[in-house]
């Protein structure tokens, strides 16, 4: 037989794919002839002595490498089934879409076993390890049956189903206030979508799976018999492995995961569900800046399957889809749970009330109604640590890192001194390193001084934090929010973590203590994660009916601005006006979504260097109709001695900004210098 020339994909920055030559084993037959889509070990590298993985994604006769050049092909991983036209076809747009070769996008969302060199034994395991069932945690549940719908929820479960093959693809946004059952709405769809087809599989993304332990129990209650496969970041590799080869073989029809699930081989794929998809976690901040959510719509696109956006505060950029018509919009307005009501939301302002521990009186005495109810308090704070700076009254000395330009932050518990960008921690000085005064003092509050401030406060009280300190430990958030359901707690401290898709049966009181830093940020989309993130807290409130004799729910947010439209949009549960507003400013100011952005980040160790370069960059080409910024340093400018600065590029046309960047990248290539740089498409934090 004759030797086959195999064009492969492989992880490196460079943009193109290699030839090697495939020489069939003697008497091999036709069916061991190598497929595209299948994973191959090749010699890479000077003199070719590493072995790298990569995708076979063209096979010839003939090749216009010079025969003395070409290498040989080391071991095509046969055994496990190749990967599909489709699935190649999602990762060709990915890596075209954000300007990266393709193999950087298709061979990271491979397990990381399958694309070790030295495994030739994985080759031979792979199709045992494909039919092996996956573990599922030992469960006293019973099967749950599904909850019966409000008219509008069915409405919503009616018109994702109903989808017929001649309708032209449109993705759903599913609008619910907090608490309305959108979770009840996604799993019922799939419960149709599944028994329809029995190779179905649905997709669901969620932003941490960690942090939302109580949906993956519900849909193995809900789907006992199904199997089910998790991918997210936090699972070891052999496990990944296992859970990857369910989904891309079929045998798992349903799958939970993170972002990273969105590149996922998932041949029978019939359905996507995106919950909370303003999350900023669905967005990958290093290496491939890919938005799961956005490739989550291509995807359903390509396949032609319905994919449900569901939010309480939807993106703007969903929000502006929905309006223009792209986005078929599904409302859910009331509470699922009969007689639950929203919250009611109500302003402390700090600048004519006294606190003390932080807290206001009124807050004081709304805790106090709980505890004397038996019901629980939640108190959100984003910020952890014990003190975000300590400072020295007599000079002026600010505890500062030695590496970013960011403070030290005070954690008392461990008496160190923490940098929560690039990790420096010290002990906690006991006199100032500038005039040696004692007397050195914490400035601001964090979770774990707000701790110790209500342990004093309400001695009476099991008071409990969660946050990432106090969750360090693998499988010990999941541990601490069953604490919290189990009504083993009285008042919940908590950054952001505790503010996602919780279902708090007890908790009457949500408060927010001085979220003010983010309404005056100059990043332009810090009003609409704050509203986000105080929209999902305050959401916790009140998520069952009110007991007889109990409080009812009310949320209290302690702020020095309470003229501030951010909050009264919250006071009225408004998102709509709030969200049509910030469309309104967005548009005048000619911001995202009404233009399209993209990044230039370099990295060096002078800051100088690094601007010298995006000037340089920013010369390099012309195009017409795109707007090239100056370059400025990044608002963190320093992260572990590595000075960032960039440069913004914007049009109102995708196709000219795509044009644009493809030969702008090929001539950056072409610059000698020592900056790290990478473009961002979309980019979230400009
Ligand atoms: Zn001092
Ligand atoms: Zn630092």
């Amino acid at each position: 037989m004759e030797p086959l020339y195999l064009t492969i994909a492989l992880d490196t920055p460079l943009d193109k794919v290699f030839d090697y030559r495939w020489l069939p084993a003697s008497a091999q037959n036709e069916s061991e002839q190598p497929q595209i889509g299948q994973i191959a070990l090749v010699p890479f590298g000077r003199g070719g002595r590493e072995a790298m993985a990569g995708l076979i994604v063209a096979i010839s006769r003939e090749t216009s490498v010079p025969l003395d050049k070409i290498k040989d092909v080391i071991e095509v991983r046969a055994q496990c089934q190749a990967l599909s036209p489709a699935w190649i076809e999602l990762c060709r747009f990915a890596a075209e879409y954000y300007q990266r070769p393709l193999g950087e996008v298709a061979i990271p969302a491979l397990p990381k076993n399958l694309r070790v060199p030295k495994a030739t034994s994985l080759n031979s395991n792979l199709k045992k390890l494909a039919k092996q069932k996956l573990a599922a945690p030992a469960s006293d549940a019973s099967p749950q049956q599904p909850a019966s719908l409000n008219p509008e929820q069915t409405a919503a479960v009616e018109a994702i189903t109903k989808v017929s093959p001649s309708q032209s693809f449109t993705p759903f946004l599913l609008h619910g206030v907090t608490g309305s059952g959108k979770t009840e709405v996604y799993l019922q769809a799939a419960a149709q979508v599944l028994a329809q087809d029995a190779q179905a599989q649905v997709l669901i993304l969620v932003p941490e799976i960690n942090l939302t332990p109580q949906l993956e129990g519900n849909i193995r209650q809900r789907f006992p018999g199904l199997q089910l496969a998790t991918l997210h970041s936090g699972m070891a590799e052999g496990e990944r492995l296992l859970h990857w080869l369910a989904a891309h073989t079929g045998h798992a029809r349903i799958i939970l995961g993170t972002r990273l699930a969105i590149l996922a081989s998932l041949p029978s794929l019939k359905m996507i569900i995106i919950d909370e998809e303003h999350d900023p976690s669905y967005k990958q901040q290093e290496g491939l800046r890919y938005s799961a959510r956005d490739l989550a719509v291509w995807r359903a696109r390509q396949l032609s399957i319905p994919v449900v956006l569901g939010s309480a505060t939807p993106s703007l950029e969903t929000w502006q889809h929905a309006k223009a018509g792209r986005y078929q919009q599904l409302n859910l307005t009331e509470r699922a749970v009969k007689a639950a009501v929203l919250p009611v939301v109500k302003l402390i302002n700090t600048e004519r009330e006294k606190t003390s521990e932080g807290l206001t009186q009124r807050l004081v005495a709304a805790i106090r109604l709980r505890l004397d109810k038996g019901e629980q308090s939640l108190l959100f704070l984003n910020r952890r640590g014990y003190a975000p700076v300590i400072h020295c009254d007599a000079c002026g000395w600010i505890s500062n890192c030695t590496r970013c330009t960011a403070h030290l932050v005070m954690h008392k518990l461990d008496k160190r001194l923490r940098c929560h960008h690039c990790g420096l921690e010290q002990i906690i000085p006991r006199r100032c390193p500038t005039c040696g005064n004692v007397d050195l003092q914490p400035l601001g509050r964090g979770t774990q001084r707000l701790e110790e401030g209500l342990q004093l406060l309400f001695p009476e009280a099991r008071v409990f934090r969660i946050d990432a300190d106090s969750t360090r430990k693998k499988g010990s958030a999941e541990a601490a929010f069953d604490t919290v359901h189990r009504g083993e707690v009285d008042i919940l401290i908590g950054t952001q973590m505790v503010a996602k898709g919780h279902d708090f049966k007890n908790l009457t009181l949500v408060a927010a203590l001085n979220p003010d830093s983010a309404l005056f940020s100059q990043d332009f989309r810090a009003s609409e994660r704050l509203f986000a993130q105080l929209m999902q807290v305050a959401g916790r409130a009140g998520r069952a009916a009110q007991k007889e004799g109990g409080n009812s729910s009310e949320v209290l947010i302690q702020t020095r601005y309470p003229d501030h439209p951010l909050y009264h949009a919250l006071m009225a549960h408004d998102y709509n006006s709030f969200a049509n507003d910030l469309l309104e400013e967005r548009q005048h100011a000619a911001m995202p979504p009404f233009i399209y952005q993209a990044l230039l980040r370099a990295e060096a160790k002078q800051l100088e260097t690094a601007i010298l370069f995006l000037k340089e960059a920013a010369h390099c080409l012309h195009h017409p109709g795109i707007t090239i910024n100056d370059p400025i340093p990044m608002s963190m400018t320093r992260v572990h001695n590595i000075d960032r600065a960039q440069l913004l590029i914007e049009s109102t046309s995708r196709p000219a900004l795509q044009a644009f960047l493809k030969e702008w990248i090929t001539q950056l290539r072409g610059i000698k210098t020592s900056v790290k740089w990478g473009v961002e498409i979309d980019p979230v934090d400009v």
